[in-house]
């Protein structure tokens, strides 16, 4: 390439690289979203107060009522191996009540901060499935962190949501293994220490889960088909949908 056009080319790369950091001016990292910007002061707050009898979420710099969508939140999770990810799949489209998402689909490596027990990973979905809940469907999150009450009930914008309503599958431990072993090895799932530390999780739902604050529903899928389990997942949500309306 002759050195006037790579000149151009750089110049080019460089007026791009401008443009594409235009719409983000020193915000801080701040999220932009329809709650935290307030309609009448313009104060960015996501620690707003919540009047569920309106609802509406209250601005703590001024005061202003912003009525919102208040929905519940619907967690189906488990161990790995317990059947989150088919089930996701096999409801897909089928439930027209509710949003399902799977928790895996927004993940990144900037998430991954065990320190702060992955705080901004489970914020974040929360954030989505206010946002999503505002066209008036509630969300079904699918995954297996958030299916720890202690890791999603101290989150801020847990504040926007009627309930969590809590899920998991498990089966036994050996079918458990048996089902990490049969993934594709590019997963990494048959490594033993990652097989025992699921089966410690599946274990610690079914052992700690009803006792936890909420509670965790649980759904045994030892020895019950994918399309049964999906079929009584499905049934799960309904339920939790219908409550709500009553
Ligand atoms: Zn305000």
């Amino acid at each position: 390439m002759p050195l006037s056009a790579q000149r151009v080319v750089k110049t080019e790369i460089s007026a791009l690289s401008a443009l594409v950091r235009v719409p983000f001016p020193n915000q801080e990292h701040r999220e932009a979203s329809m709650f935290h910007v307030c309609q009448n002061c313009g104060m960015w707050r996501r620690d707003k107060t919540i009047d569920p009898a309106g609802p509406v979420a209250i601005c703590p710099e001024c005061g202003h009522r912003h009525p919102f969508k208040m929905l519940p939140l619907l967690i189906v999770s488990g161990a790995g191996g317990a059947g989150k990810s088919s089930v996701c799949q096999a409801l897909a489209g089928k439930i027209d009540e509710a949003v399902l998402l799977e928790g895996d689909i927004i993940w990144r490596p900037e998430f991954n901060q065990p320190d702060d027990g992955f705080r901004g990973f489970f914020e974040a979905w929360l954030r989505i499935a206010m946002n999503v809940g505002q066209s008036g469907r509630p969300v079904v999150l699918f995954g297996a962190g958030m299916g720890v009450p202690a890791n999603m009930e101290p989150c801020i914008h847990r504040r926007y949501f009627s309930r969590l309503s809590y899920l998991a599958l498990v089966c036994d431990d050996d079918l458990l293994a048996e089902r990490l072993r049969a993934r594709p090895e590019w997963r990494g799932c048959a490594d033993p220490a990652f097989i025992a530390a699921h089966q410690q999780f599946n274990r610690w739902f079914r052992e700690e889960g009803p006792t936890t604050a909420p509670g965790i529903d649980l759904l045994d899928t030892t020895g019950v088909s994918p399309e049964d389990t999906a079929r009584q997942v499905a049934a799960w949500i309904r339920s939790q949908l219908s409550t709500d309306k009553a």
